[in-house]
């Protein structure tokens, strides 16, 4: 074993993947995380400074897995002596029986009811009254779920990395992967600057996963995507809202037309909202990681939307952002977690976890990807996110 080896190496340093460094150093293992850029950087998919944390989901699966993790977020705050996920509760409301990529209304009901998961149905009326919403149509319909909320990325980011660094996690900044080739013995990981070699590897590369497993020959083809957001400002300093997500359909019977956003946040004491379409716009550059505006055009609706529906907020976007999101091309498939196929030779060495609105997994991702690369199963990987 040359210095440069490691029981495990992980590809990509952002939320998810310095998770995973965390949990395979915490059991004692040699783990080095390779990154394009630099941790903490905004040019993929754990950028910004606010996702929501929510129970819900159409599939009892996932929403059990959210209870799974919450305690998960609770060790790791402490871990971080830092507060990461607030629970400024999560208020899903509009027009129900549509789908979307985040669920559907009265499925999502249907799962907390039967979790024993607190939550209440509203009608239209209520939710204006209660929230400060204005101007809903009156056939909209919605619940609160006090337990939901957002969560701190920039303090995730700041709190893993401070943990890896603790626990001896070697992070190489500015090292692009170009290849991963797993043998009998290890794997082989090739980068711009050399060679390394570990007993496993965890891709975590998130919205470029398939830069490294399309050589393989098992590319996840996943849906690649921008969205752009901006911070609004509130009228009176009592205003406040819950993270919330309007359920839509598109007015040009195009796309998404939901919206979605947050309270102010509690961490950066800006006071500021954040709101934003659920607007997916193609990545048109050759690499999905160049700088790229905000989409005009959506910034545009937002405003328009939070003008007519949302009276307590100044109807002209600030601090205007924008994210590369990616989600599984089958829209029955929340996320693609799990080892290579089995057509892979030696596959079982390579871990992947990427796609999906992932944030409020960290944790329990991170120690699945761990348990995956170290032991070759896990307690709490449920096949219906594995890889094939
Ligand atoms: C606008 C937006 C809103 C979202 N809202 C929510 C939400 O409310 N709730 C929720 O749960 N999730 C949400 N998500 C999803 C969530 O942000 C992601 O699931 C999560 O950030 C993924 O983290 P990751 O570490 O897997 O990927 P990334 O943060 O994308 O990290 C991948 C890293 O790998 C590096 N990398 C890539 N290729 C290579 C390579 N070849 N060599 C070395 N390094 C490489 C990249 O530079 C990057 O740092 C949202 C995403 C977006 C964009």
């Amino acid at each position: 074993m040359s210095s440069d080896d490691a029981d495990v190496i992980v590809v990509g340093g952002g939320a998810i993947g310095l998770a995973s460094a965390w949990e395979v150093a915490r059991r004692g293992r040699s783990v080095t995380v390779l990154e394009r850029f630099d941790t903490g950087h905004d040019r993929a998919s754990s950028a910004g400074l606010e996702r929501q944390w929510r129970i819900q989901y159409s599939e009892e699966r996932w929403s059990r897995l959210a209870l799974e993790t919450l305690p998960l977020w609770h060790a790791l705050e402490s871990a971080a002596d830092r507060r990461l996920v607030h629970a400024t509760g999560s208020l899903w409301f509009g027009r129900v029986g549509l789908a979307t990529s985040e669920g559907e209304l009265r499925a999502a009901g249907a799962v907390l009811e039967r979790l024993g998961v607190p939550y209440e149905w509203l009608s239209a009326p209520e939710i204006e009254s209660r929230f400060g919403f204005a101007r809903l149509p009156a056939d909209h319909e919605g619940f609160h779920q006090r337990d939901g909320g957002v969560i701190d990325v920039k303090g995730t980011i700041g709190a893993l990395s401070r943990l890896c660094a603790l626990t001896g996690v070697r992070i190489r900044g500015r090292e692009r992967v170009r290849a991963v080739e797993p043998d009998g013995d290890g794997v082989t990981v090739r980068t711009d600057d050399g060679v390394h070699r570990a007993g496993a590897v965890i891709v975590n590369a998130g919205a470029f996963a398939d830069e490294v497993l399309a050589p393989l020959g098992c590319p996840l083809n996943p849906r690649v995507f921008r969205m752009s957001s901006a911070y609004f400002a509130r009228r009176t300093a009592e205003m406040d809202l819950p993270t919330w997500y309007a359920f839509l359909e598109p007015e040009d019977g195009v796309g998404n037309g939901s919206f979605y956003g947050f309270g102010h946040n509690p961490w950066t004491g800006s006071g500021l909202v954040r709101a934003a379409s659920d607007a997916e716009r193609p990545v048109e550059e050759d690499d999905p990681a160049a700088p790229r505006l905000p989409h005009g055009g959506d910034l545009a609706t937002t405003a328009a939307w939070v003008r007519d529906h949302i009276p307590g907020l100044v109807p002209r976007g600030i601090r205007a952002g924008t994210c590369l999101a990616s989600l599984p091309a089958d829209s029955g498939r929340q996320f693609h977690l799990g080892t290579l196929p089995a057509t892979v030779p030696h596959g079982e060495r390579v871990v992947v976890q990427s796609a999906g609105w992932a944030f409020k997994f960290v944790p329990m991702f991170g120690r699945i990807c761990a348990d995956l690369a170290l032991d070759g199963h896990s307690a709490h990987h449920h096949p219906a996110s594995a890889l094939t």
